[in-house]
């Protein structure tokens, strides 16, 4: 789950990091008032959506102006202005594909007078199972770039769980950030808060990018990307509460109600398995033969009819869905019941789409039979790649 850069940066302040004041926006005639209650003399208008490279992003409307998803301004008149210009807009951004992200929100800052902008994130690495926090003095722009181009530019540093945080993790950040005196203690203070507001909200990922040192010479949280372990959630509700469903696919909004683990992608096979496993060998299969998944969807071990139905339905309702492929072996999951959730949903919904089944295992052919006896058009299929073979011709046919 993720949150908005300004839910993100109250919640780091409450564990004391240094950020900007700013004030929060849904309407464009509560902006100038919102604006007149920071210092100034710089405001900074930011359009709040779940994806970074806001700065150098680009409206799709002309009337939203030129510029990109961050803009400085130098009164809470043009402040005002520029949020009436973004908000309704669609903004595309390297990391919204080309569909780009509706504004909603935006987020009016105190501006900062900026020295250098410095790269910092905190995440598990998953190779060693532990906290890592990567730094760089090459904040700012793409860090990507960074990493491909000049990788000895990004230093990471380990936190081992036995210990938890020790100053000379935060020595060590200070350093690879080019900072020292002042800046290297203020910075040694920022490293123990990150650390813990990332392990007592179950975060997976910050990025704070930029990190800035001002002209003043003050280390300064300018930017912040959280995302926290949605399996986690049922512990934090007051992360919950910051939940924005209109950053969320609704698919996978309507998936998550049913606890199903959907994701949506590009392709145009609908794809209905149960565990993990069968689910990206489902996917790897497809692609072997030349085609793309629609999604990823695992319905789980012992899923009940009605989930199992829903599923059925997310699929059948995206538009992207040419063909659709159930893929099921049956452990706890019975096969059963995979067909009496076909058969209901498609009693809702209907089937326009080439289906290809292949059941195998706990009552398979009390499944067959159902879906024999259903009267719907199935393609049937004995084993994974005759499965994959079938549907990929359907689609492609
Ligand atoms: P992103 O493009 O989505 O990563 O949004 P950021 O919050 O990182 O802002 C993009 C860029 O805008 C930053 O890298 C800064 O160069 C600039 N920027 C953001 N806030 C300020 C500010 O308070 N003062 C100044 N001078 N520039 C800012
Ligand atoms: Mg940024």
């Amino acid at each position: 789950m993720n949150i908005h850069e300004y839910q993100a940066k109250q919640l780091l302040k409450q564990f004391g990091a240094p950020v900007s004041d700013g004030r929060a926006v849904l309407r464009g005639d509560n902006a100038e008032e919102a604006a007149k209650s920071l210092p100034g003399p710089l405001y900074v208008v930011k359009a709040q959506i779940h994806a970074g490279g806001r700065g150098k992003g680009k409206f799709k409307e002309s009337s939203a102006g030129e510029a990109g998803g961050v803009r400085l301004a130098k009164s809470p008149a043009e402040a005002a202005d520029f949020a009436k210009q973004m908000l309704g807009a669609t903004l595309v951004t390297k990391q919204t594909g080309d569909a780009g992200k509706q504004v909603n929100r935006i987020y009016i800052e105190d501006g900062s007078d900026i020295e250098t902008e410095l790269y910092l994130s905190t995440l598990i690495d998953r190779g060693t199972g532990r906290i890592a926090f990567i730094a760089s003095t090459e904040g700012g722009m793409n860090i990507e770039e960074v990493a491909e181009e000049t990788p000895e530019k990004i230093i990471t540093v380990e936190i081992d769980p036995a210990t938890g945080y020790m100053p000379h993790h935060g020595r060590r950040i200070a350093q690879a950030l080019g900072l020292s005196g002042v800046q290297a203690k203020q910075c040694g203070k920022l490293i123990p808060i990150l650390y813990k507001a990332f392990v007592e909200k179950d975060m997976s990922m910050l990025e704070i990018n930029p990190l800035i040192v001002t002209k003043d010479g003050d280390i300064k949280v300018l930017d912040a990307k959280v995302g926290f372990d949605s399996n986690a959630m049922f512990r934090h509700p007051d992360i919950m509460e910051l939940r924005d469903e209109t950053e969320e696919d609704p698919m996978e909004l309507k998936a998550s109600e049913y606890d199903l683990s959907y994701v949506k992608l590009d392709g145009n096979i609908g794809c209905m398995v149960n565990g993990a496993g069968l689910a990206m060998s489902t996917m790897d299969i497809i692609k072997h033969y030349g085609a793309e998944p629609a999604n990823f969807l695992d319905v789980g071990g012992g899923a009940t009819k009605e989930k199992v139905t829903e599923a059925f339905k997310i699929i059948t309702t995206d538009p992207g869905v040419k063909g659709i492929l159930v893929n099921i072996f049956g452990g706890i999951m019975q096969c059963d019941i995979i067909a009496e959730g076909i058969v209901a949903a498609v009693k809702e919904v209907g089937l326009e789409d080439p289906l290809v089944v292949r059941l195998e295992g706990t009552n398979v052919e009390k499944g067959k039979e159902i879906l024999a006896n259903s009267g719907l058009k199935i393609t049937p299929a004995d084993d994974l790649e005759d499965a994959a073979q079938k549907v990929v011709a359907a689609v492609q046919g």
